[in-house]
């Protein structure tokens, strides 16, 4: 659960974290279920990864979004940088990120992102950001940037890249699809039909139109995305969501349960049972993806660094069965 007031710069006048939510009624907040497990952060791995994301003044999405997998995640110094600030131009109804008028970009994040990559001595780095709507490019110059410097300081690590939809912001995927990262994810989040509801600044068919293009643009590139469930919607529309994946050539999809960061945002209508995840995982990759992560606890960056092997692994079994007479 989190606050609306947002108390992590005690010197600073208090702003709300979601002013367009603080004054919605108060959605019902259903008791977990035994599968939904968080372990409490405290291990000395996770100790170490919060001591170099601090030092490098750097935000993460896990810390930013309230992720369940913290504690799992840090403890292998698994940690999904955040960058442009840590406020977002949108009010998703289900993220926790605050809302905003973000600061000036810091010129100076991308070489600290690449220092504080080489200093956890990451395999695959997930590097994420808020929406950057206020900002000529949306940000991907910066994004490419931040890719260049992670290339020059840390050469052996692989680098996915979770991207915003760079609505209305011509020439920002190709400036970040030229930076040459290894995957390039965009999260679908959830089903057209919900788009008005949670994604209310987003629209459905140019997030598929991106991935589609990203790919179109750079055929080596992987491409990967995510949905959520348990916001109300039905086993056909999740169906035809991996349709529209698939015919966007994208190769790896994520589906987790969605949770609600407090009782101000979207309610969650159901939680899904492992078995119906294990159920919608044998659909998708019967449908064509590569690689398909799905279970209550999956988030688009959990586990990447494996998933990103399991991918590449896939890719060339593929290629060796095609050029198999
Ligand atoms: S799942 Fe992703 S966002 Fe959550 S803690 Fe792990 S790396 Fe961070």
């Amino acid at each position: 659960m989190v606050t609306l007031i947002d108390r992590r710069n005690p010197g600073e006048t208090q702003r709300p974290r979601h002013p367009e939510k603080a004054h919605r009624p108060d959605q019902p907040m259903p008791a977990k279920p035994a599968w939904i497990r968080v372990r409490a952060p405290s291990s000395s791995g996770y100790l170490a990864t919060r001591a170099i994301v601090r030092e490098n003044g750097l935000a993460t999405v896990c810390e930013e979004a309230g992720c369940p997998n913290i504690g799992e995640c840090w403890e292998k110094r698994h940690a999904t940088m955040m960058i442009m600030g840590d406020v977002c131009t949108r009010a998703c109804a289900f993220c926790n990120v605050a809302t905003g008028l973000p600061r000036p970009l810091d010129t100076d994040e991308p070489q600290r992102v690449a220092r504080a990559v080489a200093a956890l001595g990451l395999d695959h780095v997930v590097v994420t950001s808020v929406d950057r709507d206020d900002l000529d490019d949306g940000g991907g110059a910066h994004f490419a940037a931040t890719i260049s410097e992670i290339r020059a300081r840390a050469p052996d690590t692989s680098i996915e890249v979770l991207i915003p939809d760079f609505l209305r912001k011509h020439g920002a995927l190709d400036q970040v699809v030229e930076a040459r990262p290894d995957v390039l994810n965009h999260n679908l989040e959830t089903v057209p039909s919900h788009y008005v509801r949670i994604r209310p600044g987003a629209r459905y068919f140019h997030s598929l139109r991106l991935l589609q293009q990203a790919k179109e643009m750079d055929a080596s590139l992987f491409t990967k995305s995510g949905l959520m469930v348990g916001l109300g919607e039905s086993r056909d529309e999740i169906l035809q969501v991996m349709d529209d994946l698939r015919s966007a050539n994208v190769d790896f999809l994520t589906i987790g349960q969605y949770l609600a960061p407090s009782s101000k945002h979207a309610e969650v209508k159901r939680y899904v049972p492992p078995d119906e995840f294990a159920d919608l995982k044998r659909v998708a990759l019967a449908k064509g993806f590569l690689v398909v992560a799905a279970s209550p606890m999956t988030r688009s960056s959990y586990h990447a660094g494996d998933d990103f092997r399991r991918l590449k692994a896939a890719r060339a079994e593929e290629i060796a069965r095609a050029a198999t007479p």
